[in-house]
């Protein structure tokens, strides 16, 4: 076994990534200190943002890794997180385009397919149609589905220069302001994104869209919980996730994950709560009957097991369906399925007061 060095530790720990950045713990900063007398190994590490997200993460990674490399200092190996430098520069901060928006609401799933961005599609709408001013960012990286949603694909958001720098001026459809990535990318080559990648165009669609005032921007998020997800929401004031799920898929370990996620002690995000979708369907011809195809109760059952709100149903409705693939929601054309979302909607509003 080698002996722990100070050098030799440096160099074990440049096999440690930070997610976000892309850059080793080591040349990116952010390992503050190593004192190694070999009985006695100590890291503390420190982070730029008071809040990183990873933190946690690194730190037990790089104490995995210092425990697998030097197992006869077991027990005497401490790696800590220092107090993080105070706030990001004051230059960041004053480029955002954030700064107007009241409200930040995060949509998300555990797996996709289970109708996420519809509902982000349609809540905004709903909002909309409640008087409030809406934005709409897509940052479902793996599927944009909302250029498609609002008839608007193949649209080119123009740029703007104020004062020296570039700004992105979002699509106005329907009375909201619609960003995505998708207005950026092939879906193709989406797939093909790595982490880090797709982190840093989504921060620039962030800060760089012209939101201006806003009372709520809805985000639909890629579906899962995984490192995109926590840049994403660390790099803005969320100020509550909503999550949607069928019936069938709202306890498996994917929802569990996501709520997780949100009130992991590093991300703190309130979990305004748990919407249902494809809840029961409806035959046209037979009005009065509810078929529960996927299962009865779960969403509610589960919302009560986790202690977050249950904010409503969404039956399968064909004109849901419909309206995804002819670019006009649902709530535009569809009086009973535009109760359904309002319901949903005054909830998530009445969380966030
Ligand atoms: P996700 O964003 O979770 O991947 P989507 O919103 O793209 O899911 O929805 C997946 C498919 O299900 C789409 O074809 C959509 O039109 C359909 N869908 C979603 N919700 C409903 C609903 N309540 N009734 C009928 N079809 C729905």
């Amino acid at each position: 076994m080698m002996e722990a060095t100070k050098e030799r530790i440096e160099e074990l720990l440049r096999g440690v990534i930070h997610p976000e950045s892309g850059a080793n713990i080591v040349d990116g900063g952010f390992v503050d200190n190593i004192t190694a007398d070999g009985s006695r190994i100590t890291v503390s590490l420190r982070f730029k943002k008071t809040r990183d997200p990873f933190a946690a993460k690194l730190k037990n990674q790089t104490q995995s890794l210092l425990e697998e490399h030097y197992p006869e200092l077991k027990g005497s190996i401490t790696v800590f997180v220092k107090e993080a430098a105070p706030a990001r520069p004051v230059e960041e901060v004053r480029r955002t385009t954030t700064g107007d928006i009241s409200h930040i609401v995060a949509v998300a799933s555990g797996k996709g397919g289970v109708g996420k961005s519809t509902v982000a599609a349609n809540l905004a709408l709903t909002l909309r149609n409640m008087g409030y001013s809406v934005g709409l960012l897509d940052a479902d990286i793996y599927g944009p589905s909302q250029p498609k949603m609002f008839g608007c694909e193949g649209a080119v958001p123009e740029a703007e220069r104020i004062d020296g720098y570039d700004y992105i001026v979002p699509i106005e459809v329907k009375g909201i302001k619609l960003m995505s990535i998708g207005f950026f990318i092939r879906p193709t080559d989406a797939l093909l994104w790595r982490g880090a990648m797709a982190t840093n165009a989504l921060k620039q669609l962030i800060h760089q869209t012209l939101w201006g005032k806003l009372d709520f921007l809805l985000i639909d998020l890629p579906p899962g919980t995984g490192d995109v997800h926590l840049s994403i929401i660390s790099e803005l004031k969320v100020n509550g996730a909503v999550i949607v799920s069928t019936p069938q898929q709202v306890a498996v370990a994917d929802v569990v994950r996501g709520v997780e996620m949100f009130r992991h002690e590093n991300v703190n995000i309130p979990v305004l709560g748990i919407i249902e979708n494809m809840s029961w369907f409806t035959p046209a011809e037979l009005p009065d009957h509810r078929y529960y195809i996927f299962g009865h109760g779960g969403a509610a059952a589960y919302a009560r097991q986790c202690d977050a709100p249950f904010l409503g149903e969404i039956p399968i409705v064909q004109s849901i369906m419909e309206g995804g693939e002819s670019g006009v929601p649902a709530v535009e054309s569809d009086g009973a399925v535009n109760d359904f979302y309002r319901h949903v909607a005054e909830k998530i509003v009445d969380k966030l007061q």
